[in-house]
């Protein structure tokens, strides 16, 4: 009788919120499209054939939109496609599918690796963590210390506040306390310069601001925040890209200036990671959430997108 109940009640939820905001709208979020899916640490990388499953299921089963078109009347639940950070292999094994399907995304580009062979520092925490003894040390501290989730998550947490320069001083000790060779690995770069700008020009394509050094904007002032967002510009309008008016949030960070900004760049709106679906009341109050899409497919996949379909 209870659960009888509780069916009735998210049926009235449901239908309150298709009558008041409209259909839903799952904006997934993507980072790396690649065979090379890495360590389970973090999941950030879709396989290439898993990647095409899940574009074929988007295909039959929803209404694919772009960022910035319209999001009403709707005839089926809708599905935004964008990814984060600027890998090369956007370009290399992404577009590619999304042509054969023809389906848009917003590629959404941290000017700092753009042109670099740099790697991010999650994939370089990820690679060292891994190639590291059970038992290891850390920079500066005498104690060995025993991997765990805690002691993982701790180190995020350190180096996410810290700047470039202090975590490249972080990682080289790091590396040399713990006998590592560290090179950066061409799976992990991110688009060069002509790839962007190739990128830019496709017609399925909008290219997206997400900072220049993908720094949490939650834990910055208002002024430091404006130049992540004015350099990263600066860098796009160098390469003569004009980009979609959306900001992908760092982290999904974020606090009350991070708005102010926003509206006083004239931007579109802000892209969260908070996994949760959105409706066209999102794109008024200008905080678009986003649903993080794992490397599944089939049956996992339809679970786990019944679960935001509202
Ligand atoms: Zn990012």
């Amino acid at each position: 009788m209870k659960n009888k109940l509780r069916k009735v009640y998210y049926q009235f939820l449901k239908l309150k919120s298709r009558v008041l905001y409209g259909r839903p709208i799952l904006v997934l979020m993507y980072h790396r499209i690649n065979d090379d899916v890495g360590q389970k640490l973090q999941d950030l990388t879709v396989g290439v054939s898993n990647f095409e499953n899940q574009l074929i299921y988007y295909k039959d089963k929803f209404q694919i939109l772009k960022l910035d078109e319209d999001w009403i009347s709707l005839k089926k639940t809708g599905v935004v496609i964008t990814f984060d950070d600027g890998y090369a292999d956007n370009i290399l094994n992404a577009l590619p599918l999304l042509e054969k399907h023809e389906i848009p995304a917003t590629i959404f580009v941290t000017t700092l690796n753009i042109n670099k062979e740099n790697e991010f520092w999650w994939d370089r925490l990820v690679f060292d963590y891994s190639s590291c003894n059970e038992i290891f040390y850390l920079p500066n501290k005498k104690d060995k210390n025993l991997k765990s989730d805690s002691i993982y998550k701790e180190i995020v947490e350190k180096l996410n506040n810290f700047s470039n320069d202090e975590k490249e001083k972080w990682f080289l000790e790091f590396e040399k306390v713990n006998h590592l060779m560290f090179f950066p690995r061409k799976e992990y770069r991110s688009l060069t310069n002509l790839e962007l700008q190739l990128l830019s020009k496709h017609p399925l394509i909008s290219i997206g601001i997400h900072t220049h050094n993908h720094y949490p904007l939650g834990s910055l002032t208002y002024e430091q925040q404006k130049q992540e967002l004015l350099r990263s510009l600066k860098k796009l309008n160098e390469l003569e890209i004009n980009p979609t008016k959306y900001l992908s949030l760092p982290h999904g960070s974020y606090n009350i200036e991070t708005f102010n900004i926003i509206k006083e760049l004239n931007l579109s709106g802000a892209l969260l990671a908070n996994n949760y679906y959105s409706s066209n009341r999102n794109k008024v109050s200008k905080k678009i959430n986003r649903i993080l899409i794992p490397n599944i497919k089939d049956k996992i996949l339809a679970q786990y997108l019944k679960h935001y379909d509202f």
